[in-house]
């Protein structure tokens, strides 16, 4: 079921009219489906349904929003942050403690101690020095972290270089290998419990081979670990997912993960997590625009949105497609390149792509925005931080605010001795 349908000639994003938000909040601004999270949340979860014993987490930096974190703590879902900041949110939004796990390169001192402090359920290690930083930082508050080791299993996601993260040369994890090594020099010291292992070897994954052999990679070393005499009780096998952004285009879905994942993970006799992010919210939001001008040109002519890539960086920074759809499509079609008004060429969504025809001042939308839109959008060229609304059924809410320049300016400060 798409909740994002034209209807008597005009989008609707389940019962309500993308023109009456236009009208009511203005342009740009994202419009997310709170039937599609939940959808998207049940598929997921269905396509586990050979995992007995699972957790999944929801990976909160898709898309952080707190309404959109509400829905998916009453599907259920727990959360995967990877900042102090995202921690915050998803036990704001009502997400039990006991259900974040916390992933991240960089984690502070002071994140480790909000960590501690908050309860969290999982540390998800990225190296070993923080393991023992971790232990002196809960021993010293008599506490007894949980915490997983992320490996990293060199094997090539086949995405975008920017958004791979399992091959040797990435910054994320230890190298396989030195699990054992690690594991011995942290099993029994106080303050951490460490009970397994964690892997995420990239974002819109197309293929689940190399999910396949990473995960394969880390069931040998479940074996030796537990030869070794640890106790291995969770497995975090991360997200990654990918989500059609074409018309046509397919991708691995939920069920063909699950099943892959039940028939690798069996007789692992572990926990098994899982860290859903751009499979849940992508294709559940999209970002509404107006078009300021159609611009000819010598070749294609130039269709300039009024939104930019400092709301949808996307395309600006890993040359992503993102589909364009007219709210009233008259049914002719124009071979265009659409841009937004920032003074950068690379403030372009496309180049030379065939779209319904629009002229000034027409409302289009860019589909599959809801993962690693908003969350992304800066203030870039002084314009207004964009707005989001959640639409559910016939009632929508504005969910953030639209923040103008002069809410900005009003967080500077020129020093009286300037
Ligand atoms: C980004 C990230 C995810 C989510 O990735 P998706 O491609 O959005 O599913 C999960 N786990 C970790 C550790 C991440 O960094």
């Amino acid at each position: 079921m798409d909740h994002f349908q034209h209807r008597g000639g005009a989008l609707f994003v389940e019962d309500v009219s993308v023109e009456a938000i236009a009208e009511a909040v203005g342009t740009p601004v994202y419009i997310y489906s709170r039937a599609t999270l939940e959808r998207h949340a049940a598929v997921f979860r269905e396509g586990l349904s050979g995992v007995a014993d699972k957790h999944i987490a929801y990976a909160v930096k898709a898309n952080p929003n707190l309404a959109v974190l509400r829905v998916l703590a009453k599907a259920g879902y727990g959360a995967d942050v990877v900042s102090g900041g995202e921690m915050a949110r998803a036990v704001a939004a009502g997400m039990a403690p006991g259900d974040v796990v916390f992933s991240g390169v960089g984690k502070t001192r002071a994140e480790l101690i909000q960590g501690l402090d908050t309860g969290i359920g999982q540390f998800n290690l990225e190296l070993e020095e923080e393991g023992h930083v971790l232990a002196a930082l809960a021993a010293e508050r008599g506490l007894t972290a949980p915490a997983v080791l992320r490996v990293n299993p060199d094997v090539d996601a086949g995405t975008h270089a920017k958004i791979s993260t399992g091959k040797a040369e990435n910054k994320f994890g230890v190298a396989i290998g030195e699990a054992p090594g690690i594991f011995a020099r942290l099993a029994g010291k106080p303050g951490i419990e460490l009970r397994g292992i964690a892997v995420h070897i990239g974002s819109q994954l197309g293929d689940l081979a190399p999910l396949e052999a990473a995960y394969r990679r880390v069931g040998e070393m479940v074996a030796t670990l537990r030869a070794a005499g640890h106790r291995i009780t969770h497995v975090d096998l991360g997200g990654g997912l990918g989500v059609p952004y074409r018309p046509g285009e397919t991708m691995p879905s939920p069920a063909a993960f699950g099943e892959m994942v039940a028939r690798v993970t069996a007789g692992w006799n572990v926990r098994l997590m899982f860290e859903p992010g751009r499979v849940i919210a992508g294709n559940a939001g999209v970002l509404l625009t107006r078009v300021v001008w159609v611009k000819p040109s010598g070749g294609h002519p130039w269709v300039i949105v009024d939104a930019a890539m400092n709301d949808l960086a996307r395309p600006a920074l890993y040359d992503a497609y993102h589909d364009f759809v007219a709210v009233r499509p008259t049914g002719e079609r124009l071979v265009a390149n659409i841009a937004g008004p920032v003074c950068e060429s690379g403030d372009t969504f496309a180049k030379a792509r065939e779209i319904n025809a629009v002229a000034a001042g027409d409302l289009a939308v860019f589909r599959t925005a809801g993962a690693y839109g908003a969350t992304m959008a800066s203030t870039y060229n002084s314009r207004a931080k964009v707005p989001e609304v959640l639409v559910d059924g016939a009632r929508f809410a504005v969910v953030s605010d639209r923040i103008e320049p002069a809410a900005q300016m009003a967080g500077e400060t020129v020093p009286d001795w300037l």
